[in-house]
């Protein structure tokens, strides 16, 4: 099944009498950290980004041994080399699925080819920005977030037994924080042969700040304790690294990863 969600308009680049308005290339910035946390003992989380490029990966692994961190390496490094490498294409959402799809394949077809590595494989939440355009990827429940005017939105739908209780009206939010099940993913990549992802296309504006996460920092952070973090006018590295000591300080259950993009004029 084909998702795609549209997220508020591009920017209006038109006015009233038909010139066009001289609107500013939008600037961005990034920092990323990746923390094994308190309870686990390796990080089978992974991050990749390009500022240049305008791509920005974050994927959480699952797998016995080693399986989880090759699983969501794989995934990084495939996605990171496909949109690293696009030759302007008209299309960034169509090339992001492309290489999500690709991912996959790379993780599922290593799998069948070595046994230890059997049913390995990873979440993915991906943004890529062009200018005043951003898309969104998920598969799993990793999710996106944007901040815009103080006001933390998230953009992603998990893939989880959980949330999709949830949208059934079988369960509440504060059932599902509890449930035993709320571990269970209903997407990943690498476990099947093909794979789609959810694509949300939405705009962005000098000021936004967009957040990419592994469920570590989510599970541990409420949605307001993170936007008041986010809010907070600090330097990119700085604020990533206070979201993982929050995470850990709220317990580290699991790895803590998160990828913050501030849109600058
Ligand atoms: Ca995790």
């Amino acid at each position: 099944m084909r998702a795609w969600h549209l997220l508020g308009g591009l920017s209006d680049t038109l006015s009233d009498g038909g010139f066009y308005l001289a609107t500013a290339v939008v600037h961005y910035t990034a920092a990323a950290t990746s923390d094994r946390g308190r309870r686990r003992t390796s990080n089978e989380d992974a991050f990749g980004f390009s500022v240049e490029h305008g791509v920005y990966v974050v994927c959480d692994g699952m797998g016995g041994a080693a399986a989880g961190e090759i699983a969501s390496a794989v995934a990084v490094s495939e996605a990171m080399r496909l949109l690293t490498h696009r030759a302007g294409s008209k299309s960034p959402a169509a090339d992001a699925e492309q290489a999500v799809s690709a991912a996959n394949e790379a993780i599922f077809s290593r799998a069948q080819r070595n046994k230890k590595l059997s049913g390995m494989g990873t979440t993915l939440v991906s943004l890529v920005v062009e200018d005043r355009r951003a898309w969104m990827l998920n598969v799993g429940d990793s999710r996106g977030y944007r901040l815009r005017n103080g006001r933390l939105e998230q953009i992603t739908i998990d893939h989880s037994l959980v949330e999709e209780q949830i949208r059934a009206g079988q369960m509440s939010r504060m059932e599902a924080l509890r449930s035993p099940l709320r571990n269970v993913i209903t997407r990943a990549l690498g476990t099947q042969s093909r794979i789609t992802a959810d694509v949300f296309e939405l705009d962005a504006e000098p000021g936004d700040l967009f957040l990419l996460c592994s469920d570590g920092l989510t599970r541990e952070l409420s949605d307001p304790v993170i936007e008041s973090m986010l809010r907070l006018d600090l330097p990119l590295e700085d604020l990533c690294g206070r979201l993982v000591a929050a995470a850990n300080e709220a317990g580290g259950h699991d790895n803590i990863t998160s990828l913050v993009v501030r849109a600058g004029a």
